[in-house]
């Protein structure tokens, strides 16, 4: 049977330890990198209407995002000329030719561009392009990967982790375009499956730390398929507790997260201390070393609550994508977020969001199911009958009704419980709905 592999791709996160000297070309790369894209999108607007954009038909401009210059004659929107990137290096910026600039990078400086661009196209609420801040707390740039035939022969013959411009050279050591080889430390075991590296990226975090994103491709898959489990499972987000699923599983929220946030809030107020008195004693805050040490502080408080936060979402969502076939949970866009300001608040808090986006990367990577329903109505229907509270004379059941007795078939419910039971069961509707007669496969 022919085997057709959606996941051949995946993200390698490593942290690196560059030196000094390493650092400051880095820093001038990301520096570049900025510059390239900010001119791109300073050069953004022109009024010649000799340029159309292949998407222009497709995916017109809304009326209020035009722009018009001084004179009211109507600006269009531009992408790089293929002279462009030579325009903006070779007449006036001599330095970008310098021995530290990776060409790779201002030539994705210049993709970026075009697909923030062809994004908005897509989907406007974002807005038309922005320029990226100096001050932005994380800053990087994106490079990529080359295969020499040379290179690959003389190495295994096939193209992989260990052979390109950019390799792995042991557990310790990565070589990155400009400054060569960088020390680095292997969190989990690399691929086994003929991956090569395609396109990089360098991060530096407001911790300090620095980081190589590696993004691999590879001919077969990265994940296995498990066997089938014939378990099905629904659940629903509460504000109480993080999750309660259709049998009867309640999850709390970490405990720790609420501890660690607290003393969050106390350096915080710190910091806005340090910052005021430097202002009052008229030093720059760039120059005050306490402001500076505790701002240090407040980022690395953030990045831990940020990794535990995640470490639970990613254990819980990979927990119940390899125990179920089919996992359904509720779509948080049809819940009515806006008018209750407290959940919306709590929903970016505990990462449901999040949570839920893992669940539907990783269903696929397992050969599982996830699908998202609207959970209107399922706190307020019984699960066994169908009754729906607040018909029939019926009150709606409130917020503070943990436990309720259906009026109709009289099974007791536990609220949350019956809710994810209703979810499953919805879930369970919209997959027969979803798949046409000539999809199914018989085995
Ligand atoms: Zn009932």
């Amino acid at each position: 049977m022919e085997q057709i592999e959606e996941q051949n791709m995946m993200g390698l996160k490593i942290r690196i330890y560059p030196n000094h000297r390493q650092e400051n070309i880095f820093w001038k790369n990301i520096n570049a990198s900025r510059f390239v894209y900010n001119k791109l999108i300073a050069n953004s607007w022109t009024d010649s209407a000799v340029y159309k954009n292949k998407l222009d038909d497709k995916f017109p401009i809304p009326q209020k995002y035009w722009k018009y210059n001084k004179n009211g004659k109507l600006l269009k929107q531009s992408t790089v000329r293929l002279t462009g990137r030579l325009r903006i290096t070779k007449d006036k910026y001599p330095w970008l030719g310098d021995k530290d600039i990776d060409s790779d990078m201002l030539s994705k400086a210049e993709m970026s561009y075009k697909s923030a661009w062809n994004l908005f196209r897509k989907v406007h609420s974002a807005g038309t392009p922005k320029f990226k801040r100096k001050s932005a707390s994380i800053q990087g740039y994106r490079t990529s990967n080359h295969y020499s035939s040379t290179m690959v022969n003389k190495n295994g013959g096939v193209p992989s982790l260990f052979n390109g411009s950019i390799k792995i050279i042991d557990n310790k050591h990565i070589k990155l375009p400009k400054v060569g080889i960088v020390k680095v430390k292997l969190s989990r075991q690399l691929p086994t499956n003929n991956a090569r590296i395609a396109t990089v990226s360098i991060k530096h975090l407001p911790t300090g730390e620095w980081f190589v994103s590696l993004l691999l491709k590879s001919d077969q898959s990265f994940t296995t398929k498990l066997p089938e489990t014939n378990s099905q499972v629904g659940f629903d987000l509460n504000t109480e507790n993080f999750l309660t699923d259709s049998n009867g599983n309640t999850i709390d929220n970490p405990r720790y997260y609420r501890i660690i946030k607290s003393r969050l809030k106390k350096e915080q107020r710190k910091l806005s201390r340090r910052g005021r008195r430097a202002k009052q004693e008229g030093r720059k805050l760039w120059k005050s070393k306490n402001y500076q040490k505790q701002k240090q502080l407040v980022a690395k408080l953030h990045s831990k609550v940020k990794n535990q936060r995640l470490n639970f979402l990613h254990q819980l969502s990979t927990t119940l994508i390899k125990n179920h076939d089919l996992v359904v949970g509720e779509n948080l866009k049809s819940k009515n977020l806006l008018k209750n300001h407290a959940l919306a608040m709590s929903i970016s808090d505990v990462g449901w969001r999040t949570f839920l986006g893992m669940l539907e990367y990783k269903a696929p990577m397992y050969g599982r199911t996830f699908i998202e329903v609207n959970p209107s109505y399922t706190t307020q229907t019984c699960s066994e009958c169908s009754f729906r509270m607040g018909t029939n004379n019926t009150n709606k059941l409130t917020l503070s009704d943990r436990k309720w007795e259906c009026p109709n078939c009289h099974t007791k419910h536990i609220r949350d419980w019956n809710a994810s039971k209703n979810i499953l069961n919805k879930g369970l509707l919209e997959l027969t709905k979803s798949v046409p007669d000539e999809e199914v496969v018989y085995r």
